[in-house]
C-alpha cells in the first residue's frame, strides 16, 4: 500500500514539483497550502509523513510542527522541513521544533524522495516491505502471505484488514496500541470508523490464528487496547 505524504507548501510550483515526483515514486501525495488546511485534513486521515515548508502564510511551519508534536494523536508522524534558510541557528530551531530532517531550497526532488524513504524505513517499520518473523509466524508484505512455520508449515488466510492489522502489530510488537491509534495506523481514519470495528477485526484475526495456536499472541490490555507479544500469558 502506498505511503501517504502530506505536503504543506504555499508555493504552487514547488508543491506541484514535489507532488509529481512523489506520485511517480509510488507515494500518495496530499497537498495543503497552509497549516490550518493541513490540520483539517489530518483530522480525518493521518499521513505517514509530512513535508513542511518553514515559511507559510498564517501559522508558520515551526509553530505547526510544534502543534503536531504536542498532540498525542499526531506526535509520532515524521516531519521533513523545507526552507530557504540555511543558517545553522535555523536548522537547530527546526530540529528543536520536532523535525526529523531538513532540506534547504532549492533541493533536488530525488534527494527529497531518498530522505523520505530513509525516514519511513527508520520510523515506520510497518510501511516497508521487509519480511517479518515473530515466533513461528512469518509475514511477507510483498506477497501478502502469512505462514505458520511449524513442523508442517501452514498458510494462514486473512482478509485485507486483518492482514494490515497483523502487519502493524508485528512491526510494533510488545507495545500496547489503543483502539484510536489502530484506527489511525491501520484504517487511516478515526473519524468515520467506530472503535468497535477494531474489536471485530481483532476477533477475526484471532480466529484465523487459532488453528495454529497463535491467537494468544494477540493480547487484550484492559482499558488500554491491544498488543502482539512474543510471550503470551498462559491462560489456565
Ligand atoms: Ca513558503
Amino acid at each position: 500500500m502506498a505511503s501517504s505524504i502530506l505536503i504543506v507548501e504555499d508555493e504552487p510550483s514547488i508543491a506541484e514539483l514535489i507532488s509529481v515526483n512523489l506520485s511517480h515514486e509510488g507515494f500518495l501525495p496530499v497537498r495543503a497550502f497552509q497549516a490550518d488546511q493541513a490540520a483539517m485534513l489530518m483530522k480525518e486521515v493521518l499521513p505517514d509523513l509530512i513535508v513542511l515548508d518553514w515559511m507559510l502564510p498564517g501559522k508558520s511551519g515551526i509553530q505547526f510542527a510544534k502543534d503536531i508534536r504536542n498532540n498525542e494523536r499526531t506526535k509520532d508522524i515524521p516531519i521533513i522541513f523545507l526552507t530557504a534558510r540555511a543558517e545553522e541557528m535555523d536548522k537547530i530551531a527546526g530540529l528543536d521544533a520536532g523535525a526529523d530532517d531538513y532540506l534547504t531550497k532549492p533541493f533536488s526532488p530525488k534527494e527529497l524522495v531518498a530522505r523520505i524513504r530513509a525516514i519511513l524505513r527508520r520510523k515506520s517499520p510497518q510501511l516497508n516491505d521487509d519480511v517479518m518473523e515473530i515466533n513461528l509466524l512469518k509475514l511477507d508484505p510483498a506477497t501478502h502471505r502469512v505462514i505458520f512455520q511449524g513442523d508442517s508449515p501452514q498458510k494462514i488466510d486473512l482478509g485485507p484488514t486483518e492482514f494490515r492489522l497483523l502487519r502493524f502489530l508485528m512491526a510494533n510488537p510488545e507495545r500496547v496500541h489503543a483502539r484510536g491509534q489502530l484506527l489511525d495506523k491501520v484504517w487511516g481514519d478515526h473519524v468515520f470508523v467506530e472503535e468497535r470495528t477494531v474489536d471485530v477485526h481483532i476477533k477475526r484475526l484471532r480466529a484465523a490464528l487459532a488453528p495454529v495456536g497463535c491467537e494468544t499472541m494477540i493480547e487484550t490490555v484492559r482499558g488500554s487496547g491491544y498488543r502482539l507479544t512474543r510471550n503470551p500469558a498462559i491462560i489456565s
